[in-house]
């Protein structure tokens, strides 16, 4: 298995769309691994993990190509995880396919019901199901689902209650992969269903938004990655062969890239930048 991230910020990107704070002009003048787009993964070339309006950025200048994109996991229905706008124009007329409509796959997307709000609102509105371009399912927090020879499994985040945010755990000949993207300290049902289910992961990608701001609610700081580190070691769902990588990221955090990158490397975390690749 692989994962590949082409966003790694928060909300407003880092640097900031509007800001010039000194992390932003640090990152602007620093360039390269420390400019920041909205956080979107790919594992393999099979599962995309949400769709911020930077997708398109991704597709221009990551390398994403969503004509190989069939499944569609979202952690939320915040705008930086989640902008359905863009949906419309998998519309036959706005894109041409080899295969008519009616054979057309439909790209699945999968989130909570209160996130499956916004996307059924997308896929109504434009009637994107009639044009096979978007259907949507239903993911329930530790209901596991089969896609494409993967095992997916949503947990429960602490992050915006009425988004009914989560996690994902992926699971593939073998290996487990564990997404924790937005959330501050796991919620105790998640800790109970990773001890319960004896998970163990051999890559951990963990919400760092606010870095060396502490922070245990909604988003998590450094400390909080490190704490919540020693938690999945101490349960046996990760040892000591197991990756963890620091990923989406404010620059009210502070560090840039190249910054962050020492006091990481320090901690033994992998951090994300736009483009990262690693192999699980
Ligand atoms: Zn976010
Ligand atoms: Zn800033
Ligand atoms: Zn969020």
């Amino acid at each position: 298995m692989r994962i590949k991230y082409f966003g790694t910020a928060a909300g407003e990107g880092f640097p900031g769309l509007f800001c010039s704070c000194e992390a932003c002009e640090r990152a602007r003048k620093a360039g390269g691994k420390n400019i920041r787009t909205r956080s979107q993964a790919l594992i393999d070339r099979a599962l995309l993990i949400d769709f911020p309006a930077d997708t398109y950025m991704h597709v221009l200048h990551g390398g994403l190509d969503l004509r190989e994109v069939k499944n569609l996991l979202i952690t939320h229905s915040h705008e930086d995880h989640l902008y359905t706008s863009d949906f419309e124009y998998r519309k036959f007329g706005y894109a041409y396919f080899d295969a008519d409509i009616e054979e057309l796959s439909p790209i699945t997307v999968y989130s909570s019901n209160n996130t499956g709000e916004s996307i059924e609102r997308a896929i109504k509105k434009g009637k994107l199901d009639k044009f096979n371009a978007f259907v949507w399912k239903e993911a329930k927090a530790f209901c596991s689902f089969e896609v494409d020879g993967y095992t997916v499994t949503p947990l429960e985040a602490d992050h915006d209650k009425k988004t009914r945010p989560l996690m994902y755990c992926v699971e593939k000949d073998g290996k487990k992969l564990l997404y924790a993207h937005d959330t501050g300290q796991f919620p105790e049902s998640t800790w109970q269903w990773l001890s319960e289910k004896r998970a163990h992961f051999n890559f951990v990608s963990l919400d760092c938004t606010t870095i060396i701001n502490e922070s245990k609610r909604n988003h998590m700081g450094i400390k909080c990655c490190e704490e919540t580190r020693d938690r999945l070691l101490e349960i046996e769902a990760a040892d000591e062969k197991t990756s963890f990588c620091l990923h989406h990221f404010s620059h009210n955090g502070k560090p840039i890239y190249d910054e962050l990158k020492h006091i990481a490397d320090e901690k033994g975390f992998l951090v994300s930048y736009d483009g990262a690749e690693f192999k699980i």
